[in-house]
């Protein structure tokens, strides 16, 4: 099975697996996660498979400008006042699913540290 077949994240972008997308870019496709921990949980993927946000950013910055641009036009989309950015980077960090995403949380007051 190639990665992109093998790859959650790759069959949304493919248009294989259903989801809500909210915004998207030439790059980059944003929607809103299954499991939202907040009133505004989206997620923003490059289209192009990389494992993480740093393996994007060596193999194409301008695409994780992207991915985070992306994410703000999808904060101010909800209307929120502040946002957080989130990129679970390996498996001892809760990372699940190893195709590059950024959480975009809002809607609720957030603490910090984050737990
Ligand atoms: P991670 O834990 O890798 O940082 O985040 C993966 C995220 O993907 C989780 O927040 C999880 O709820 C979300 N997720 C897992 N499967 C699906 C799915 O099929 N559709 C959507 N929209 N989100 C998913």
């Amino acid at each position: 099975m190639s990665e992109t077949q093998d790859c959650l994240f790759c069959r949304i972008v493919a248009g294989e697996v259903p989801a809500d997308v909210v915004a998207e870019t030439e790059h980059s496709l944003a929607f809103r996660d299954i499991s939202p921990q907040a009133p505004t949980h989206a997620l923003v993927v490059p289209r192009r498979h990389v494992p993480d946000a740093a393996s994007l950013a060596v193999a194409s910055p301008d695409e994780l400008a992207d991915v985070v641009a992306l994410a703000a036009r999808v904060a101010e989309g909800d209307g929120l006042p502040g946002y957080r950015l989130v990129a679970n980077t390996g498996a001892a960090a809760q990372q699940t699913v190893f195709h590059c995403h950024v959480h975009v949380l809002g809607g609720r007051e957030l603490t910090w540290p984050p737990g």
